[in-house]
């Protein structure tokens, strides 16, 4: 049963029911967040609605986070309070929950156990089994999860590297003996379907890396995603390689580090501060920065703004894109290069040396891992709706015999009997704004959007034992003026619009407030649109003494 991740990329949260509808246990798989964009105007997380799991959560035996990526574990800190079940990690992922459980205050609270990479363990009906896979992150795990009417392969976000560089191999003995077991269904990533051919592996961003530090002579500045150790380890060779020290900047960069010193990652290394990376000459110092998606508070927009404390660059210097650009942001990461460019910033991407590789199956891989597994059923998740239907036909050429592309909030039997979507329960997106958190559908961000686009008047007045006694005052807010015009003679309309309104009353109608609040909200939206050629949002105070 997804509650999200299916149909989109991000905010996975799966849970697994086995058990009579009377005698039903349940294990959560992921609680991650997605982010918010334009269409959610001071909104940046965005959570799955874990409501209708809330409404049985005692009969919930674990919360098991894959991999520490914020698709993932973004939520946990935000939906515990509503789920309640002990929480279940391997080391790296489970230092970073810790901390975000700190952060909402539910240390000691929240139950947070360490699974050891490859531990295998009974949750009530459940018998789960970690499988270490490789991906962009240390410690991702595939889930068996085996129960007495059938195993389901839960893969998280995989790829097949050949040389993960960081933490261990892909186990693809395990995979092939739980294939030899008998895979009823395997739950698979879909994010790089349409990609032919293989991710590739870390060794040859690392390879580039190195090669591109090494032709810079000013400040090099290397962004990725904190998350991607082995990346951070690269450009961290990359620097030492050319007789360079190592600054962190951004939060992310800083936290993530600390998480991989804490599993014996990254130990080799010191970093120095800014302060004392700003003493030396240009060429000793890489900077590794967070906001390699364009990020507008990240280490790297302030660097592109000129308004970082501590980091000036200019034409000497030197910024490497180390991470791929994410669909949807496109033009903030644009914008920012863009910026570096007007100071003569070089820019290094992708195109002129292969220092990003993807951390989620192509095709080969995605074929091996059939081979393999040898499901029964295909489900394929963690992909748009294009790409889900393109893995379900993939899976087919495989000669998997069912596949089934699931929506969120769809109730999947998966056995007895054949595949099918029995039920459907709600599922929807729940809003961070603030220190709120509420739906997506809620009026609120409804009436954001409608005044960020049209603006918005208010019209207040005073009125006395059925007459006007004071007003109408009219106030604009987020409205263009025309230019060379007074901001309050370009009301003028309005005022006169209201005021006909008012005068034509019935005194009945000036003491019924909600007639009043109709006609004269009426006038002043018809007056606005003429004025401006906009529908604002128009609220009408009415006093009455
Ligand atoms: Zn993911
Ligand atoms: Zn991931």
């Amino acid at each position: 049963m997804p509650l999200g991740g299916c149909r989109e990329i991000g905010m996975n949260l799966n849970a697994y029911g086995y058990g009579p509808p009377d005698n039903r246990r349940w294990i959560v798989v992921d609680v991650g967040v997605t982010f918010g964009n334009e269409t959610t105007p001071g909104v940046d997380l965005i959570l799955p609605d874990p409501g209708y799991l809330e409404t049985f959560s005692e009969d919930i035996e674990a919360i098991i986070l894959t991999h520490a990526h914020e698709d993932h574990i973004g939520a946990i800190g935000w939906l515990w309070p509503r789920l309640r079940a002990p929480i279940y990690a391997t080391p790296f992922t489970a230092y970073l929950v810790a901390e975000k459980l700190r952060e909402r205050g539910l240390e000691g609270q929240a139950e947070l156990n360490i699974l050891q990479l490859r531990e295998r363990r009974t949750f009530g009906p459940f018998d789960v089994e970690l499988i270490t896979l490789t991906h962009s992150i240390p410690e991702p795990n595939g889930l068996a999860i085996r129960t007495p009417l059938g195993t389901v392969l839960h893969t998280g976000d995989w790829k097949i590297d050949p040389e993960p560089l960081i933490g261990e191999d892909f186990d693809q003995a395990k995979v092939e003996q739980i294939g030899r077991e008998g895979v009823l269904a395997m739950v698979c990533d879909s994010t790089n379907v349409f990609e032919e051919g293989e991710a590739g592996s870390e060794s040859t961003a690392r390879e580039a890396l190195q090669r591109a530090v090494g032709e810079q002579s000013g400040r090099v500045a290397i962004t990725a995603f904190a998350s991607n150790v082995a990346r951070v380890q690269s450009a961290c060779e990359a620097a030492r390689a050319h007789d360079r020290s190592v600054c962190l900047l951004g939060r992310s960069m800083i936290r993530v580090a600390a998480a991989a010193q804490s599993v014996g990652l990254l130990r080799d290394f010191t970093f120095l501060d800014p302060e004392k990376a700003a003493q030396l000459p240009p060429r000793h110092v890489v900077y590794l920065c967070t906001g390699s998606q364009g990020e507008p508070n990240a280490a790297l927009a302030r660097i592109a703004r000129g308004d970082h404390p501590l980091v000036r660059f200019d034409s000497q210097d030197t910024v490497i894109f180390s991470s791929r650009v994410i669909p949807g942001n496109e033009r903030s990461i644009s914008d920012i290069q863009n910026m570096l460019a007007d100071r003569g910033v070089k820019l290094v991407t992708d195109r002129q040396f292969p220092i990003h590789v993807s951390g989620h199956p192509c095709r080969d891989e995605l074929r091996r891992m059939y081979q393999w597994a040898k499901p029964r059923i295909s489900i394929p998740v963690h992909g748009e709706r294009r790409h889900v239907m393109e893995h379900a036909r993939f899976a087919r050429s495989l000669q998997v015999p069912e596949s089934i592309t699931p929506d969120n909030g769809d109730v999947i039997r998966l056995a007895p009997g054949p595949v099918e979507v029995i039920d459907q329960v709600p599922a929807g997106r729940l809003h961070v704004d603030g220190d709120i958190i509420t739906s997506d559908k809620a009026g609120g961000m409804l009436e954001r959007r409608k005044m960020s686009a049209n603006g918005h008047l208010g019209v207040s007045l005073v009125v006395a034992r059925g007459r006007l006694e004071d007003g109408p005052v009219v106030v604009a807010r987020g409205l263009s003026e025309p230019d060379g015009r007074p901001a309050d003679e370009s009301l003028d309309p309005i005022d006169e619009a209201a005021v006909a309104a008012l005068e034509g009353m019935k005194r009945s109608e000036l003491e019924d407030d909600e007639r009043l609040e109709k006609i004269l909200s009426r006038a002043v939206r018809r007056a606005a649109e003429q004025q401006f050629g906009k529908r604002p949002l128009v609220d009408i105070t009415i006093h009455r003494i």
